[in-house]
C-alpha cells in the first residue's frame, strides 16, 4: 500500500503527516467496510432488502474511497467516505423510525472521524447537512406530512447498534492512539528544547576548558553577593589570581600540557577556597575569586595566603613535574567600589603590583596604585608621540680608563623632555615603553642616533671614541636588532668596534633560540657586548663565554659603598679576577669620589664611569669635555663640564 508509513530519515514532517492520514483512512475504510458487511449480513438475515440496498451502495462508495486513498488523494477519499456514511445513515433513518433509528448513531461517528481528517469548513458542511436532515424529519412529523413507523427494539436492531458501536470504538481507538502518540512526541520535543536551552546556558556561563564559571556568571553572582553583603553589613572581596609562569610552561611543553596544567590550577583554586566562595576563569591564565560575606581585611589576607600556598606546590602534568606560583591582587567592597567591573580592574592593578614585587606575592589595592596607573596612561600616550615631536634626546656620560685617566668613550643615556611634565628620567618611562612595545621603535632611534653621533665625532676629529648604548630585552625578542644595527653602521659608515651594546644580566636568562641566534649575529658584526649592572641579577656565568661578552659593568650598588664595605670590596675583587681570567674588561659604574676610583684601580678594574668624572652631558657639553680631556695616556681632569640632571 502506498500509504504505508515511511522510515526514510529524509522524509519531512509533512510527508509523515500525509502518510499517517493515508494509513488511518485505509484502516477506517476497512473498519467501515467490515461494519457495512456485517450490516448487510444482518439485513440479509432479516430480509430487510431496502437496508441491504443501502448497504451495498455504501460498500461500493467506501470501496471507491479506499481506492482514492491508495492513490494518495486523501482529502477527496475522506470526504467521499464521510458523505457516504452520512447520506446512507440519513436514508436508513428516513426509511426506518426517523430520528429514533439506530442509524442516528452513525452521525457522531462521522463527525469524530471527520474532525481528524477533513478541514473545518467541510466538517461544518457535514454538521449542517445532519442538522437539516434531522430538522426536516422532525418538521415532517410535527406537521403530520410524514409518519415514521416506530417499532420496539429487536435483536436485529441490537445487531445494527452493536455493529455501529463496534466500528465507532475501533475508529476512536485508532484516533486516540494517534493523539496519545502526538502528545508524547510533543512532550519529548519540549524536554529536548529544555535540555538544549540548559546546555546553551551552561556553555554561555562556563569556561569550556576548566568547567569553572566564566566572567559573565561571575558578574551575576557578584550582584547577588553584593545584595547579601549590604543586608548583612559585611565585606566582599574580589581576588585576581594570575599564574606566574604559565607562558613558559605553554612554550616549553606545548598547549596540550598547558591546558592540563590550567585544569589542575583551576582545581587547586577551587579546593583552596570556602564552599561559599566562587572561582571564575577570567581568561588565559587569569582567575577571579569572589569571597562574599567576609568579616575584615585580615580574613581576606588569610584566604589569599592559603590560595598562594596551595598554588606553589609543584604540579605533575602527564608525568612532567612543573613548578609554578601565582600573583594575587585584591580589591574590596565597599571600600574600593560597588561595581563588579571596577573591582576587577582594581584587583587586576593590585595583581600587577604583586608581579612587579617579584611575583608569588599578594597585594591589596590602594589609591596610590590608581594614581600610578593614571600617570602611566598619560606617559604612555605621550611617549607614543615623543619621537615624532623630537622630545627625546641622548645625553653622554664619559667613560675613562682608570689607570691613565684617558677618555675612552661614553654611554648614551636617553632623556625625555615632556612639554608639560618637564624632564622625565628613563627609570620612569623605559619600563613603560617595554610594556607597550614602543621600546623597539625608540631603541631603533637610539641606535641610529648613536651611529650618527659617532660619524659626526669622527668627522669633527674627536678621534676614536667608543659609544655604548643600552638595549632592552624586548628589542632582542623581535629578532631583528642585528639588522637594525647593521643598517645604522652602514648608513653612517661606522667601524663596528666603536659601538658597544649594554644588556642586563636578566636578558641573558632568556635563552630562547631567537635570542641566542640574534646575539651571535650581532657579535659577528664586530660590535662590543657588555653586561650592565653586573652582580645584581641572575648570573649563570657560563653565559659569559657562550655569548662572547667583552665587558662587565660592575653595578653601582657595590661601587657606591666600596670604600666603607669590606664585603663589597670582596665582591668587586672577585668580579674583577673572574673577568680577568675570562679575558673580559671591567667598568666600575657610579664612581662619585676619588677614594672609590683609587680602590677600583687598585683592585684591577679597567674603566670607570660616574659623577666624579662627569654626569651625563648634553651633546655640546660632552663634546667640550672630550676636547678638553686627553684621549691618549695622560692626567685626569675631572668635573670640568657642568652637570645635567641624572
Ligand atoms: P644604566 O645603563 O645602568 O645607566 C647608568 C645610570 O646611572 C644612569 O642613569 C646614570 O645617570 C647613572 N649614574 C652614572 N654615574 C652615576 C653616579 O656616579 N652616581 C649615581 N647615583 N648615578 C650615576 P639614567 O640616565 O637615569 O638611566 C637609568 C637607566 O635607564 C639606565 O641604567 C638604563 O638601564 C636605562 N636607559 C637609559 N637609556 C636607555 C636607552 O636608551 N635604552 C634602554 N633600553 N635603556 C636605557
Ligand atoms: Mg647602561
Ligand atoms: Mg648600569
Amino acid at each position: 500500500m502506498n500509504a504505508a508509513p515511511t522510515n526514510d530519515p529524509r522524509s519531512s514532517p509533512l510527508d509523515e503527516d500525509e502518510n499517517l492520514h493515508a494509513r488511518r483512512l485505509s484502516q477506517l475504510g476497512v473498519t467501515v467496510l467490515l461494519a457495512l458487511g456485517t450490516g448487510s449480513l444482518i439485513a440479509l438475515v432479516r430480509q430487510d432488502w431496502r437496508t441491504l440496498g443501502f448497504m451495498a451502495a455504501a460498500l461500493l462508495l467506501v470501496g471507491a474511497s479506499l481506492a482514492l486513498t491508495r492513490r494518495r488523494r486523501i482529502q477527496p477519499a475522506a470526504l467521499l467516505m464521510l458523505w457516504t456514511l452520512a447520506v446512507i445513515a440519513t436514508l436508513a433513518m428516513w426509511t426506518n423510525q426517523g430520528i429514533y433509528s439506530p442509524a442516528l448513531l452513525v452521525y457522531p461517528v462521522v463527525l469524530v472521524i471527520g474532525s481528524m481528517l477533513v478541514r473545518r469548513g467541510q466538517l461544518l458542511a457535514l454538521l449542517v447537512f445532519m442538522a437539516l436532515c434531522l430538522g426536516g424529519m422532525t418538521w415532517l412529523t410535527e406537521t403530520g406530512r410524514h409518519q415514521f413507523e416506530l417499532s420496539p427494539p429487536t435483536y436485529g436492531v441490537l445487531a445494527y447498534v452493536l455493529t455501529i458501536l463496534g466500528a465507532f470504538s475501533a475508529a476512536i481507538l485508532l484516533l486516540a492512539g494517534d493523539l496519545r502518540r502526538a502528545l508524547a512526541r510533543v512532550r519529548t520535543e519540549v524536554q529536548r528544547v529544555q535540555e538544549s536551552s540548559e546546555q546553551l546556558r551552561y556553555l554561555a556561563e562556563h569556561d569550556q576548558l576548566t568547567g569553572l564559571p566564566n566572567r559573565r556568571l561571575g558578574s551575576l553572582l557578584f550582584e547577588q553577593a553584593i545584595g547579601t553583603a549590604r543586608r548583612n553589613g559585611t565585606l566582599l572581596a574580589v581576588m585576581f589570581v594570575d599564574l606566574d609562569n604559565f607562558k613558559s610552561i605553554n612554550d616549553s611543553f606545548g598547549h596540550s600540557i598547558g591546558d592540563d596544567f590550567l585544569r589542575q590550577a583551576a582545581e587547586r583554586l577551587r579546593a583552596a577556597v570556602r564552599s561559599s566562595d566562587t572561582v571564575f576563569r577570567q581568561g588565559g591564565d587569569e582567575f577571579l575569586i569572589l569571597l562574599p560575606d567576609v568579616r575584615d581585611a585580615a580574613a581576606v589576607s588569610a584566604a589569599a595566603t592559603h590560595v598562594l600556598a596551595g598554588m606553589c606546590r609543584p604540579y605533575t602534568v602527564r608525568e612532567i613535574t612543573v613548578s609554578s606560583s601565582c600573583s594575587i591582587g585584591v580589591a574590596m567592597f565597599p571600600g574600593e567600589s560597588h561595581d563588579f567591573e571596577t573591582l576587577v580592574k582594581k584587583a587586576d592593578l593590585a595583581m600587577h603590583h604583586a608581579k612587579d614585587a617579584g611575583r608569588n606575592a599578594i597585594r591589596f589595592f590602594d589609591e596610590a596604585m590608581n594614581a600610578d596607573m593614571v600617570e602611566d596612561l598619560m606617559l604612555g600616550t605621550g611617549l607614543a608621540q615623543a619621537l615624532e615631536k623630537n622630545e627625546l634626546s641622548l645625553h653622554f656620560q664619559p667613560q675613562l680608563d682608570l689607570a691613565s685617566g684617558r677618555l675612552l668613550g661614553a654611554e648614551a643615556l636617553l632623556r625625555w623632555q615632556h612639554p608639560e611634565l618637564g624632564w622625565i628620567p628613563p627609570a620612569r618611562f623605559i619600563a613603560l615603553a617595554e610594556r607597550s612595545g614602543l621600546i623597539v621603535e625608540i631603541g631603533q632611534w637610539v641606535i641610529d642616533q648613536a651611529c650618527r653621533q659617532l660619524r659626526a665625532w669622527a668627522d669633527a676629529g674627536l678621534g676614536h671614541l667608543v659609544l655604548s648604548i643600552n638595549v632592552s630585552t624586548i628589542q632582542f625578542k623581535r629578532g631583528t636588532i642585528d639588522l637594525v644595527v647593521n643598517q645604522a653602521l652602514d648608513r653612517h659608515g661606522i667601524n663596528p668596534a666603536s659601538l658597544e651594546l649594554e644588556v642586563t644580566e636578566s636578558a641573558l636568562i632568556h635563552d630562547a633560540e631567537t635570542f641566542v641566534a640574534t646575539l651571535a649575529r650581532l657579535k659577528s658584526l664586530g660590535v662590543g657586548l657588555s653586561i650592565d649592572d653586573f652582580g645584581t641579577g641572575y648570573s649563570n656565568l657560563s653565559y659569559l663565554q657562550r655569548f662572547e661578552v667583552d665587558k662587565l659593568k660592575i653595578d653601582q650598588s657595590f661601587v657606591r659603598r666600596l670604600s666603607q664595605s669590606e664585603p663589597d670590596q670582596a665582591i668587586v675583587r672577585a668580579i674583577v679576577q673572574m673577568a680577568k681570567s675570562l679575558k673580559l674588561q671591567t667598568t666600575g659604574e657610579g664612581i662619585e669620589d676619588q677614594a672609590t676610583a683609587a680602590l677600583l684601580r687598585e683592585l684591577g678594574c679597567d674603566q670607570g664611569q660616574g659623577y666624579l668624572f662627569s654626569r651625563p652631558l648634553p651633546l655640546a657639553q660632552f663634546e667640550r669635555f672630550a676636547r678638553e680631556h686627553p684621549r691618549a695616556a695622560g692626567t685626569m681632569q675631572a668635573g670640568s663640564a657642568s652637570p645635567t640632571p641624572a
